[in-house]
């Protein structure tokens, strides 16, 4: 197999550079990223490739087949979000944003270094044996823009069967040019867990002519976190806190009624599915026994990112392979954010993972994160993440060629 080779991704990065920082200058929110889009598909232009972009967001899919498609009949998908996020930028690179939006995340380095695995790969199309799938990503902010684009249709872009999706996240504070993934659960689910306590208001003098909703919701909160310490495994643990806590008015009323907003994160399908079914019950049972009763919301708004374990390891000896185990890491825990790319992964094999892109020179332990206005994002490494990113989808094809010339699967 010919591959794209190291001296290939350098002689990218000027340009890529370049791209990154007028993204970066021009960041935008959401799911609406006209700017983003246009300079993707001016980078994509004259490329061969099947390009289409969003109907109710602007997203774009490039597919690109390979020379030797017929020999798999299959595809691998390569994922890049693209929005920031609503913050004032103080970072003080001359690049730096002035319209009241950020790319604190990095999506501008990881829409770049997409588009620069598109180039590296349209250059060795001929030996690929598959297609591959470029999912341009909008509103992966609390927009669930990977939700949308799979309803879009993302998944069956190509026409084949997607056999393996990857996808990377830069971090501000972690060394530059390493990796960090791990097989099983890689970052959180996350849900929203609403109660609203119904009682029936009163005298402060005379609790027992009321039904006090502020007294049960209060110790509602230590029985849901006593709950999960004594029914729920502590290595696929439950992360639950009350962020909002409101009722009554004055000191000498009880209230008809208080409200708790609940955040719940969790590391796998079956803890998910778990607290979905039990937490709720747990809170109208509790509040039943004190004779009050309950309005509950529950909904997970994002599932776990789960790595499928023959895929993790992929992603970190491809990584190893190209630049050195010296540069890679397998985690030992989750990471307790959440992320929209667990949607596609919870549909293909695949493996997300994150590279370090602190400025060089400087300790990275020490950077602000992520979503911090000060976060400082280095691009030395986008043409090695294009790089990453393309080896990833011609290993996986090449590695579907040697399984179908095996013979089929029983
Ligand atoms: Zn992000």
């Amino acid at each position: 197999m010919t591959l794209p080779s190291a001296a290939d991704a350098s002689a990218l990065l000027p340009q890529l550079q370049k791209i990154r920082r007028s993204l970066h200058r021009n960041p935008e929110v959401g799911l609406d990223l006209p700017l983003t889009q246009r300079t993707v598909l001016d980078a994509l232009d004259g490329l061969d490739l099947d390009v289409t972009t969003g109907e109710r967001l602007s997203s774009v899919v490039a597919v690109l087949r390979g020379g030797r498609r017929e020999e798999t009949h299959a595809a691998v998908l390569l994922r890049g979000d693209m929005d920031a996020l609503p913050i004032i930028e103080e970072t003080g690179f001359d690049f730096a944003s002035d319209n009241g939006a950020m790319h604190a995340c990095g999506h501008d380095l990881h829409t770049t270094g997409l588009i620069g695995a598109v180039h590296l790969l349209h250059a060795h199309r001929a030996d690929l044996p598959g297609d591959v799938v470029f999912m341009f990503q909008p509103g992966e902010e609390g927009f669930d823009g990977a939700g949308k684009m799979i309803d879009e249709g993302v998944l069956e872009a190509a026409g084949v069967p997607l056999v393996g999706a990857y996808g990377v996240h830069v971090s501000a504070d972690q060394e530059p040019g390493h990796a960090y993934s791990r097989p099983g659960s890689y970052m959180a689910a996350f849900s929203r867990f609403d109660v609203t306590v119904l009682g029936r208001g009163g005298h402060a003098a005379r609790p027992e002519n009321a039904l006090d909703p502020i007294e049960a919701g209060a110790a509602l909160i230590g029985q849901l976190q006593e709950y999960i310490t004594r029914r729920f495994n502590i290595f696929d643990s439950v992360v639950l806190t009350v962020g909002m806590f409101h009722g009554g008015t004055a000191a000498n009323i009880i209230p008809e009624s208080a409200e708790l907003s609940i955040s719940v994160r969790t590391f796998s399908p079956e803890t998910t599915a778990r607290a979905e079914e039990e937490l709720p019950r747990v809170a109208r049972e509790f509040l039943a026994a004190h004779g009050l009763g309950a309005r509950i919301a529950f909904e997970t708004l994002l599932p776990a990112t789960v790595n499928d374990d023959a895929e993790a390891q992929f992603f970190l000896q491809t990584f190893e392979d190209l630049f050195g185990a010296d540069r890679v890491h397998t985690v030992a825990h989750p990471r307790a954010g959440s992320e929209d790319f667990s949607r596609v992964l919870r549909r293909v094999p695949g493996s997300y993972g994150h590279l370090g892109a602190a400025m060089p020179g400087v300790d990275a332990a020490a950077q602000e994160v992520n979503h911090s206005p000060r976060a400082r994002h280095g691009d030395d490494g986008l043409g090695e993440q294009a790089l990453f990113l393309a080896h990833l989808a011609a290993r996986r094809l090449h590695r579907e060629l040697d399984r179908s010339a095996a013979g089929p699967r029983s």
